[in-house]
């Protein structure tokens, strides 16, 4: 994949930066991908250029067989290469605005149903995590190594991929995600989030 290895490339939107009006305005999304998601491209092709064994290994395989990562660059790689694959799910979490809702279906809908006792029980559950992250980091939906569903927290560019689960929503809220336009409000950028959010994985 061509956005998955070394040198890494910054992948684009698939859509453009005025898509998600006005739930998230078209400057935060040009500064969010364009130089936040960048940034972290950058230094991880930086920190992987001098290890040549390395950049023989996919984006997912730098972080889950992190033995093989050097003490001097372990940092630079997990906290940059983390930022590269929370990054490139969450804009691909999002979709333009519909009349109506949007919902997850399938077996997401029906484990949904199951753990949350409606989707309005997920959206709540999830907001209310959302709201607990201190500082900077990521809300996620994951499937557990044990098959369910459960809503984490990670601190600034931890993944999902560290604890083994595998992801199905990823939510930033770090500041620069929402500040241009809600300032410190994060309660209502989550609450305009849910026009925006959809389901790629599967
Ligand atoms: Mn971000």
């Amino acid at each position: 994949m061509p956005y998955d290895s070394y040198p890494f490339e910054l992948e684009p939107l698939p859509y453009k930066y005025d898509a998600m009006e006005p739930y998230i305005d078209s400057e935060t999304m040009y500064y969010h991908h364009d130089k936040h998601y960048r940034t972290y491209i950058d230094n991880l092709n930086a920190a992987l250029e001098p290890h040549p064994n390395l950049q023989e290994l996919t984006l997912e395989q730098l972080l889950t067989w992190t033995r093989f990562l050097p003490q001097d660059t372990y940092t630079k790689i997990m906290q940059n290469g983390g930022g590269v694959y929370n990054h490139s799910l969450f804009f691909k979490c999002l979709a333009p605005p519909e009349e109506e809702e949007r919902t997850p279906s399938g077996t997401l809908l029906a484990d949904i149903i199951e753990t949350y006792g409606s989707f309005t029980g997920f959206k709540r559950a999830f907001y209310t995590e959302a709201l607990k992250v201190f500082g900077s980091g990521w809300t996620y939906l994951v499937y557990t190594r044990q098959g369910k569903l459960k809503i984490i927290n990670l601190k600034n560019q931890e993944t999902p991929l560290q604890l083994k689960a595998r992801p199905v929503l990823a939510v930033d809220v770090w500041e620069h995600a929402y500040y241009l336009k809600y300032k410190s409000a994060r309660s209502e950028y989550l609450h305009a989030l849910w026009e925006l959010l959809t389901y790629p994985v599967k």
